[in-house]
């Protein structure tokens, strides 16, 4: 019978006719050959946090939740291998066993790995990539139920491919990441005004390892945060908990009361902003790189998210407070901006270029279409290019000329999964693959 599959924010949901959990290579492979044979629909599953419908099938789902955990480390080489189904979470506690880390991390740590990497995750920080580009190796089973090994050394045109790749190549089974000596980081939370973190933009981002801002629409005001690499002690519990406190009862209860009286009386939205710019606070802790990196997000939302050339951010932040004042856009939630070092991967949003993103949120529950639209004619005349896991708009016809790598992504498509198995609606609406 079929069941209900539902996204972290509701925005996706769908039955598929059922969802497989593999614990081997073995079985991975045969589920792939039972679904060619039978001529189902197959999509897999990470942690489902995706805004898209990248997931959504009404015919097999398969989750790797239980293929997961470290299959291989090196710790002189720094590189370690982890199934695909390995939640962000867990592989920061494994490897700090091992004395390793990853470099950067997004804000949370609820997605797997193999999903992760897939939309090209990514975190902030000038010298550092997305999640993806610390991806050195993998095992993939294609769309024909072949097992592929593919690295730097080894078929790295299609490494390349599949590092960012929507699940459209095959199932990773495996990831071999690079990885760096365990670190701690000093985590500096502050109330600052938006004007003079735009002028500062620059200094800003070259003098900390990551920083980042939220801005609060309607408001002059935005919470910065800045991380640097600490060789202090990790604060004492007391700290860390209090920090915690402040996350889930500020940020996120009180929040939530605050996001339930926008949805009933929506023109509170910009008094509710002032008063979330308001009480935000200032703050430090120091703790493993792991535990520092990811907040959590207990309020529901749908986000937009672009990646646009590093000097536009600036600009293009400018014209969206315009809009939003003009079109009097009702929302209370913050556009959260962030910066990525470049990198080469086919369909990753930062290719060839230093980018900045910019996400928007709307609470759930709460109108987004026309806001969302307007701010995405906005980033999109500024060079944008769409988080593939968070909402946008566009199909093949726009996306293709975003990226220079497009025909490559596409031809490495076609040769692993070349009947389609793994392309859902929404997929061949993005890739531009008839049915
Ligand atoms: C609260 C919240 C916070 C977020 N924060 C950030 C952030 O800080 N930075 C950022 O960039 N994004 C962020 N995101 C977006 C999120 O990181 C991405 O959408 C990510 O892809 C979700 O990972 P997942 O494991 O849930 O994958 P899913 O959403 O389940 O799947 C995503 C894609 O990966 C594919 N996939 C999953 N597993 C495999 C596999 N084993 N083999 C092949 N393909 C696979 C799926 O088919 C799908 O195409 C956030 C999302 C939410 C809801």
């Amino acid at each position: 019978m079929p069941m209900q599959w539902s996204n972290w924010s509701a925005s996706v949901t769908c039955q598929p006719m059922v969802i497989r959990y593999p614990q081997s290579l073995d079985e991975i492979v045969a589920i792939v050959n039972e679904c060619r044979q039978q001529g189902r629909g197959l999509r897999v599953v990470g942690s489902g946090h995706s805004f898209t419908p990248l997931v959504a099938t009404d015919g097999v789902l398969i989750s790797l939740d239980h293929y997961s955990g470290l299959e291989q480390i090196d710790v002189a080489a720094g590189t370690a291998t982890v199934r695909g189904g390995t939640k962000i979470k867990a592989l920061g506690t494994l490897l700090s066993r091992h004395g390793l880390a990853q470099e950067n991390l997004g804000d949370i740590d609820a997605q797997s790995i193999a999903g992760a990497i897939s939309t090209g995750t990514h975190g902030t920080g000038l010298t550092l990539g997305s999640i993806s580009t610390q991806v050195i190796g993998m095992t993939l089973v294609t769309g024909q139920g072949e097992v592929l090994v593919c690295s730097e050394h080894e078929r790295p045109e299609i490494l390349r491919a599949a590092q960012v790749s929507l699940g459209a190549l095959g199932i990773i089974a495996s990831v071999t990441l690079r990885l760096v000596p365990a670190y701690r980081l000093e985590y500096v939370w502050r109330r600052e005004n938006l004007g003079l973190c735009l002028e500062q933009l620059g200094h800003n981002t070259a003098a900390n390892r990551n920083f980042e801002f939220y801005w609060l629409p309607h408001t002059d005001k935005v919470m910065t945060k800045r991380m640097n690499i600490s060789q202090q002690a990790a604060h004492s519990q007391l700290r860390h908990t209090l920090r915690h406190y402040q996350e889930l009862v500020l940020e996120n209860s009180v929040l939530w009361l605050i996001s339930e009286v926008c949805r009933h009386f929506p023109t509170a939205t910009p008094a509710a902003s002032g008063l979330i710019a308001s009480l935000v606070s200032s703050g430090m802790d120091i703790n493993d790189s792991h535990k520092i990196f990811a907040t959590p997000r207990l309020v529901r939302f749908q986000e937009m998210e672009y990646s646009l050339p590093l000097e536009n951010l600036a600009v293009a932040l400018e014209a969206i407070d315009r809009c939003i004042r003009r079109r009097r856009f009702q929302v209370h939630f913050p556009l959260e901006c962030r910066v990525v070092r470049g990198d080469d991967i086919d369909l990753s949003p930062a290719a060839g270029r230093d980018s900045a993103y910019i996400a928007a949120h709307m609470y759930k529950g709460m109108a987004y279409h026309e806001y969302f639209a307007a701010l995405e004619d906005i980033l999109r005349s500024y060079g944008g290019r769409p988080h593939w896991g968070k909402l946008h708009s566009l199909t093949a016809r726009e996306l293709a000329p975003l990226y220079p790598r497009w025909e490559h992504f596409q031809a490495v498509r076609a040769s692993l999964d070349p009947a389609g198995l793994l392309l859902n609606p929404y997929l061949r609406r993005i890739l531009g693959v008839g049915a």
